[in-house]
């Protein structure tokens, strides 16, 4: 008796548990809370960070609450803190050689400065390069504090930091170098911005052309930290690279 009680018991529970996962499945969700949408948008951008999702201009129109809720509620930071983490943990088992010519290549828009705040007045993600500049002018970006950290530790441990950057040197230069400064950046070996005769090249471009330069000087690039892939990818992009996220636009 008791035991044909517990296997109707354990029926109604086998029942009710594929009833959930089907109106789940229905609402291609697993977890409560977690809109339909939210799931095709976690998609995307899964495939944007890991860059099967190339050339895209803008953020899609449905994805736009998603991106500022992953920007802004505490998921980016926890990625980010993830990603710094294993660069930082890398760092520990290179040693800095004695010639002075062991390096590390940093990006500067949105990896040591955040632009979240231009872009939240842009539905995250509207590239608009004049209202860019402007902003940029204005020496207001926010430093990224998990970078500075990772930054702080790589100057310690003696190695060599290049800033390398697409923002144009000429109308950008001076500002960029204050909001460094401003922000904490500072000691790194040199600024590399995007010179006259780069202009109209993509960024993948001109940031290896960089690069190969370093190279060219001497120095071995340990390790390259961007939060596009076009900081990357190329040549002479490093031993280890490290993809910061970034969901909210895309630069070739
Ligand atoms: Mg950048």
């Amino acid at each position: 008796m008791a035991s044909r009680a517990l296997a109707a018991w354990r029926q109604l529970i086998m029942l009710l548990a594929l009833l959930f996962l089907d109106a789940a499945v229905a609402r291609q969700c697993f977890w409560p809370g977690q809109a339909p949408d939210d799931a095709g948008c976690l998609s995307w951008r899964v495939m944007v960070e890991a860059n099967n999702a190339r050339g895209w201009r803008t953020v899609p129109a449905q994805c736009v609450g998603y991106v500022k809720g992953y920007m802004t509620r505490g998921q980016y930071l926890r990625d980010l803190a993830g990603v710094m983490e294993q660069a930082s943990d890398y760092a520990d088992q290179v040693d800095a050689g004695a010639d002075g010519l062991d390096a590390w290549v940093f990006d500067i828009d949105d990896t040591c400065l955040s632009n979240l705040p231009y872009y939240e007045t842009k539905q995250f993600g509207a590239y608009d390069p004049s209202a860019f500049k402007a902003w940029a002018s204005k020496e207001a970006c926010p430093g990224i504090p998990p970078v500075l950290g990772l930054f702080t530790a790589l100057l310690d441990k003696g190695f060599k930091v290049f800033l390398l950057s697409g923002r144009d040197e000429e109308t950008l230069g001076p500002c960029t170098t204050g909001n460094l400064e401003a922000e904490g950046f500072s000691g790194y070996e040199r600024l590399i911005m995007r010179t006259p005769e780069y202009r109209g090249q993509s960024s993948s471009v001109f940031k290896s052309a960089m690069r190969k330069q370093l190279v060219d000087e001497g120095y071995r690039i340990r390790g390259n930290v961007g939060d596009q892939w076009s900081d990357l990818q190329g040549d002479c992009v490093g031993d280890r690279v490290f993809k910061i996220p970034n969901p909210m636009y895309f630069v070739p």
